[in-house]
């Protein structure tokens, strides 16, 4: 991860010969904006070239190296290819192109925020790269205006890539988005996610009792999917029958069946939560709760000797317990089928070459009082070629976690308050979003604004 590896094979592009006006036009800004974005990147394992594009029916349609012609549909292929590129070298999660009036953006995400790469791409040129994206994902090339979804997938150095594709027909046109579905960056191991100890040997123990119920809320995007996924991986699934139910399959689990929910067919979590218990699982991961009846099965499931997944749309730790309550879940249930559950939002960590080091304001020493004192330092995003002028680079996870103890049943079992819970956690173990946020504040990975961002009204 050294700004050394970069190899000399890689410099920046060689001009390319000019012959006739489409090769001259092809040297224009937006191309160099998009190579100016794959150079500042860290990690240069390969290049366009190396980059076979292989189409949603598995037939390899541009393999790696493929000649150089000067001719338009190569020229919008090598585009499709560098486009490509700048997604990996920026480690973007998804590229999205949107034609306006006279020309077309490039965007791209980059650590859940967008970035602009080019905007200035000629309509023209991206014509041909939804022709170069249709083709390969084997779209019926008489529907123009119709929103469309597909996938293909690029083999490069013998690592395979897979992307999912969604036109859609906005003012100015079709709108192009690509999500990038890469196995490097696929769920990590548990003790990746960077969990404190605590809660790392909490989840991890769980995770190897036969009955349980593991619940994760958090906002979409918050990474609590990885998080269970990361749970499955601490179980030996050899041993052990572990199914899924998800909504879609986004990455594979070697070892477990995986059943995609398919809401055309009618079906529903809850629906296909009771016909897999007749499957003999030992493991249950269910994508969400967000019903009555799946809370019930679910619930009824832990409580008869399965070790059970899932997450509900809340807030933070306490709200999961209410949402469950308002589903109408009896009480008892709640309390006696919950075992952990864990609220988790992800932060940016500073870009380690331009990060600054501050004084923390008055009111920053007020909100971080409550978890940590005397802070002297935190360090404030500046902004470098390195991260893309983002100030930040990668994230990870800050996490709370609430383990169900027989004093925190007694009061469930009550129709609680909120308040009545919190007396409980105070007595024990518990460190909220914020907390644990401000902690990675005062270690300088990341900055005070970002916490509060993505968990500013935690109290
Ligand atoms: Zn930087």
């Amino acid at each position: 991860m050294s700004a050394a590896t970069a190899s000399p094979a890689e410099s920046p592009a060689k001009p390319r010969k000019q012959d006739g006006g489409k090769a001259s036009a092809l040297e224009s800004s937006y191309e160099t904006a998009l190579r100016k974005a794959c150079e500042s990147a860290v990690s240069k394992q390969f290049g366009e070239q190396d980059l076979s594009l292989v189409d949603a029916r598995g037939s390899v349609l541009h393999a790696a190296s493929e000649g150089d012609d000067d001719d338009a549909p190569a020229e919008s292929v090598r585009l499709f290819r560098l486009l490509l590129l700048a997604c990996f070298r920026s480690r973007a999660s998804d590229l999205h192109i949107e034609p306006k009036s006279d020309k077309a953006i490039v965007r791209i995400r980059i650590d859940g925020v967008m970035v602009t790469l080019v905007d200035d791409l000629p309509i023209e040129v991206f014509r041909r790269v939804i022709g170069v994206v249709r083709v390969l994902c084997q779209f019926d090339q008489s529907v123009k205006a119709e929103v469309l979804d597909g996938h293909f997938n690029v083999t490069v150095k013998g690592r395979r890539v897979d992307y999912r594709v969604s036109l859609t027909p906005a003012i100015h046109g079709m709108k192009l988005v690509l999500r990038v579905l890469d196995p490097a960056n696929a769920p990590s191991r548990l003790h990746e996610l960077g969990m404190i100890p605590w809660m790392f040997d909490k989840l991890r123990s769980t995770c190897n009792r036969d009955a349980a119920l593991v619940l994760a809320c958090g906002p979409t995007g918050s990474g609590k999917t990885t998080t269970l996924y990361s749970c499955l991986r601490e179980i030996d699934v050899e041993q052990r029958n572990a199914i899924t139910i998800e909504d879609p399959v986004e990455y594979q689990i070697e070892g477990a069946t995986q059943i995609p929910i398919d809401s055309k067919q009618g079906h529903t979590f809850g629906g296909l939560l009771r016909s897999i218990l007749r499957q003999d699982p030992d493991v249950i991961l269910v994508g969400e709760i967000r019903d009555a009846e799946t809370a019930n099965v679910a619930m009824q499931a832990a409580m008869t000797g399965h070790l059970v997944f899932s997450t509900v749309h809340a807030r933070d730790t306490i709200g999961s317990i209410f949402r469950l309550l308002d589903l109408g879940v009896e009480p008892y249930l709640v309390a006696n089928a919950l075992d952990v559950i864990i609220a988790q939002r992800l932060v940016r960590m500073l870009c380690p070459t331009c990060r600054k080091q501050v004084q923390p304001t008055l009111a920053q020493q007020l909100k971080l009082g409550k978890s940590i004192d005397g802070l002297s330092a935190l360090y404030e995003p500046i902004g470098c070629a390195y991260c893309f002028d983002t100030g930040y680079y990668g994230r990870r996870g800050i996490f709370e976690l609430l383990e169900m103890t027989d004093p925190l049943r007694d009061v469930v079992l009550k129709r609680p308050t909120m308040q009545q819970i919190r007396d409980v956690l105070r007595n024990g173990l518990f460190t909220s979003l914020q907390g644990y946020g401000f902690q990675l504040v005062a270690n300088g990975i990341t900055s005070f604004e970002e916490v509060d961002r993505v968990a500013g009204a935690d109290a």
